[in-house]
C-alpha cells in the first residue's frame, strides 16, 4: 500500500463510524467490470455494489439520461408533480406486470413499506383485527437495517442490542414451504421472503418451494412478497428470481441495480388491490420518486425490458457454474450459483473467507466475504467471459496456496 492510500484508510478509521470492515483498497475510478484505485492499479469488480452496479460502472445510457436530467431537474418533494415519475412507474409497472409503483430510495424502506401496505391491506380487506396482523419471514433472511427489520433477522451481528425489537414477526427455516403453511394464522398478512438468500451466501431453496409458497399464500388469503432487492433485475438470468419457478409474487421489493449504479432508487410494486390500500398522508418519502432518480430508474427499466441483460447473465452463469464446480475439492467444500451470481464456501483448511477476499485483492480481482467461510461474487453483467475467467483462474492460484 503507497501512503496516499494509508492516509486516506487511516482519516477514514478517524473519522468515520466503524459499521463497515472494507478490504483495504481506495477505489477512484470505474468503468463497466473494472475499478482502478488511487494508485493507479486496476481490478475487476466481482461485487457490482452488491449487484447495485448490474450494469457495470458509469454505463454510457444510464450517465447520459442523468446527465440530461441534471441539467433540467433533480427534486420537487412529492408536493407536486414532476415530468419523469409517471412515465418510469408505468414502465417498472408493465417490467413486473402489475398495476402500480410506491418510490422509495434504500431497499430497507423499500422492505418497511412492504410492511406497511401489507399490514394496511391485513386490516381493510382481509379484515384481520387492529393490531394483530403478522408477518412470516424466513431463518437467514436480510432484509435491511432498520430496527423494525434486524429484529426479525437471526443474525447476531445484525440483532443484538438493538432491540427492543417490533412485534408481529415469525420466523421458520427457509426451503421448507410445510413450514410456512404452519405458521399462518387467521391474522396472518403476509409472507416476506428472499427467493434466493443473498447475505446468507446465495442460499438457493429447492425446486418447487417458490411455487409451493405461491399455492399456500394464494390458498390461505396471505399476501407474498418477494424481496428481490438483491435477486431482481437481472442478475440470476431472468428479470426476477421468481421467474425461476414461474412464479408471480403479490408484491416485489425492488432496489439496488433499479438506480442504474448511480443513486438509490427502490420500489414497491403490486397490483392496484393491494397498494391502492394506501391514502394520501399514510406514507411518503422526501427524495423517493425524485425525478433524477426516476429518469435513471427508467431508463434501466428499459433496458431491461430488451431482455438483453437476463440472456447474458444467463449465459455467463452457466459457464460460471461450469468454472467453479471444478474448484470443488480444491480450496472449494461447495459453490451455490444463480445465474451471475455465486456463493463459494472456502475449505477452512486454506483460509477465512476475508483472507481469500484480500489474497484476491492483491492479484486485481474484488470480491466479498460473507459470514466467515464463504465469498459471494455478483459481476457486472455487463462482464465478458473471458474476464470471468481471469478472476477464477486468479481464485483457482490462491486457493492453491
Ligand atoms: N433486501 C435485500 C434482499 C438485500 O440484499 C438488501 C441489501 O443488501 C436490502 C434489502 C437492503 O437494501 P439497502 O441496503 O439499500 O437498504
Amino acid at each position: 500500500l503507497d501512503t496516499a492510500t494509508i492516509a486516506i484508510i487511516a482519516s477514514e478509521e478517524d473519522h468515520l463510524a466503524h459499521n463497515y470492515h472494507p478490504l483495504p483498497v481506495v477505489i477512484a475510478r470505474g468503468e463497466g467490470s473494472w475499478v482502478t484505485d488511487v494508485e493507479g492499479k486496476r481490478y475487476l469488480d466481482l461485487l457490482s455494489a452488491y449487484s447495485a452496479l448490474n450494469f457495470g460502472h458509469l454505463h454510457p445510457a444510464i450517465v447520459s439520461v442523468a446527465q440530461e436530467q441534471l441539467g433540467r431537474l433533480t427534486l420537487t418533494s412529492r408536493a407536486y408533480h414532476n415530468d419523469q415519475l409517471g412515465v418510469f412507474a408505468d414502465s417498472l409497472a408493465r417490467l413486473c406486470g402489475k398495476d402500480m409503483v410506491l418510490p422509495m430510495n434504500t431497499g430497507a424502506e423499500a422492505v418497511e413499506t412492504g410492511i406497511k401496505v401489507a399490514r394496511a391491506w391485513a386490516y381493510r380487506v382481509k379484515g384481520v383485527p387492529a393490531g394483530r396482523a403478522g408477518i412470516i419471514v424466513a431463518d437467514g433472511n436480510f432484509h435491511g437495517r432498520t430496527t423494525t427489520i434486524v429484529g426479525f433477522s437471526d443474525d447476531p451481528s445484525a440483532r443484538d442490542d438493538f432491540g427492543p425489537y417490533a412485534p408481529g414477526f415469525v420466523s421458520v427455516p427457509f426451503g421448507d414451504a410445510a413450514a410456512i403453511e404452519a405458521a399462518i394464522d387467521e391474522n396472518t398478512a403476509a409472507v416476506l421472503i428472499e427467493p434466493i438468500q443473498g447475505e446468507a451466501g446465495i442460499i438457493v431453496p429447492p425446486e418447487g418451494y417458490l411455487r409451493a409458497v405461491r399455492e399456500i399464500c394464494t390458498r390461505h388469503r396471505v399476501l407474498f412478497i418477494a424481496d428481490e432487492i438483491q435477486s431482481g433485475l437481472g442478475r440470476v438470468g431472468y428479470t426476477f428470481a421468481c421467474e425461476r419457478e414461474e412464479v408471480v409474487p403479490d408484491v416485489y421489493l425492488l432496489g439496488k441495480a433499479l438506480g442504474g449504479g448511480i443513486l438509490p432508487v427502490s420500489a414497491v410494486v403490486a397490483d392496484r388491490d393491494v397498494l391502492g390500500v394506501i391514502q394520501p398522508g399514510e406514507h411518503g418519502s422526501t427524495f423517493g420518486g425524485n425525478p433524477l432518480g426516476a429518469a435513471v430508474a427508467h431508463r434501466v427499466v428499459e433496458m431491461l425490458a430488451t431482455g438483453e441483460f437476463q440472456r447474458r447473465a444467463l449465459a455467463l452463469g452457466e459457464h460460471l457454474e461450469a468454472k467453479l464446480d471444478g474448484l470443488i475439492g480444491h480450496g472449494v467444500t461447495a459453490v451455490r450459483v444463480a445465474g451471475l451470481w455465486a456463493g463459494i464456501d472456502i475449505d477452512p483448511a486454506v483460509g477465512t473467507g476475508r483472507e481469500i477476499a484480500e489474497q484476491l485483492l492483491r492479484r486485481g480481482v474484488l470480491v466479498k466475504d460473507t459470514h466467515g467461510q464463504t465469498i459471494r461474487i455478483a459481476p457486472p453483467l455487463v462482464i465478458r467471459a473471458t474476464e470471468l475467467d481471469w478472476a477464477i483462474e486468479q481464485l483457482r492460484l490462491v486457493l492453491q496456496g
